[in-house]
């Protein structure tokens, strides 16, 4: 079955005169959480399309058993709304709800269409293939409220936001991609400093499409990741040195990590093709952490949902061969593991915490200067 939504945005923005009309009634005000908040804003600027607000039970059962909403479209992560027990009490239903940040700025409206409990081990088990409290997401579920609200939501206001100005919303992507005149879009989730494995993929994929969506996560991650603001750094310099002239889109995505492994990267996938993209980059691991998935299982998945819309590029970790004398993956290069040299992002952390050269094999001389002037706080 084909997505209902197509290709069409959700819009849920409010102008600025209806919000100054909404924010004088004496509504209800509920103070969310900086990740739930910035859900609300994906959903009104359609990155989340087709949600038109956070899920209700019937959705959310739906996800978490069949990787689809209750229409039948392919979505496998819960988009939810969590509430303190007593304030869910006095909850009405249909009641309408102003959602503030924890600073108190008011940045969105809810209709309160259900309030529900939901089993929160069976959500684990399905949604992260695990209950384990070492997964972060897990762990980050586990703390969460026990009452969710489910319901339509607007945005009346913009979150404030550090990166706010690097992101791009879903129109202003397929805007830049209409005027590009490009046909086929790849798009590149990351939430690291970009090194030659990196490259390697995003330059695979750039030679079959006409561009390329480089969407670094800008939200919540887990302590150890590195820091948006080198990120955007490192990409930057990378992208100015080594890559063709209005080749890329770059721009951060201000969502939470949820490190739900497989089951996010589907989900990294549906948000891009609202962006504008018609393939996406799966590469090993994709989402994951620990040792909670298989190297490919990522791939795996997507093989189970033809309908997705948006294609995936399933690809090989690439490492660098002493014998090829280049970047390759095992379905190009015939020698043993003897040769191959293979770029972890662990071992970059290690050697930049350290101050030791990292080879240029790993990473382009300019993005490592680009790392070592300035800040060197790498990591959340
Ligand atoms: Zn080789």
């Amino acid at each position: 079955m084909i997505c209902a939504h197509g290709g069409k945005l959700i819009n849920k923005i409010i102008s600025k005169e209806e919000s100054r009309d909404i924010l004088k009634k004496n509504y209800l005000r509920i103070v969310a959480g900086r990740d739930f908040i910035l859900d609300l804003e994906k959903i009104a600027i359609g990155a989340y399309s087709p949600l038109t607000g956070f899920m209700k039970k019937s959705d959310i059962e739906s996800v978490i058993y069949k990787m689809r909403l209750a229409s039948g479209c392919v979505w496998t992560i819960p988009i939810f709304l969590p509430v303190e027990d007593k304030i869910a009490l006095d909850i009405k239903k249909n009641e309408l709800i102003i959602i503030c940040e924890e600073n108190g700025r008011e940045v969105g409206l809810l209709r309160a269409e259900e309030v529900f409990s939901f089993n929160k081990p069976a959500w684990a088990k399905e949604v992260f293939g695990t209950k384990s409290l070492n997964h972060p997401g897990v762990k980050k579920l586990f703390d969460t409220h026990n009452k969710l609200i489910g319901g339509e939501v607007w945005l009346l206001d913009k979150p404030d936001f550090e990166f706010e100005k690097f992101n791009l919303s879903p129109q202003q992507t397929r805007e830049i991609i209409l005027e590009r005149n490009w046909k086929t879009v790849a798009s590149f989730q990351t939430r690291n400093i970009p090194h030659r494995a990196h490259e390697f993929q995003q330059k695979l994929a750039l030679s079959i499409t006409d561009g390329i969506l480089i969407h670094p996560i800008i939200g919540w991650k887990k302590a150890g990741d590195f820091h948006p603001e080198h990120i955007i750094k490192a990409y930057k310099v990378l992208i100015k040195n080594y890559f063709p002239r209005n080749s890329v889109i770059f721009a951060g995505l201000a969502t939470a990590m949820r490190y739900a492994g497989p089951r996010e990267a589907v989900f990294h996938a549906i948000i891009r093709k609202n962006y504008g993209c018609t393939h996406f980059i799966v590469g090993r691991d994709h989402a994951g952490v620990g040792d909670f998935y298989g190297k490919y299982d990522a791939h795996h998945i997507f093989e189970t949902l033809p309908d997705l819309g948006i294609k995936p590029l399933l690809f090989r970790e690439p490492y660098y061969c002493n014998k090829c004398r280049e970047m390759v993956s095992d379905r190009i290069c015939p020698h043993g593991t003897k040769w191959h040299n293979y770029i972890s992002g662990t071992k970059i952390r290690e050697l930049l915490s350290t101050k030791k050269d990292i080879p240029e094999f790993m990473m382009r001389k300019e993005v490592v200067e680009a790392m070592r002037s300035g800040k060197t706080n790498y990591f959340l």
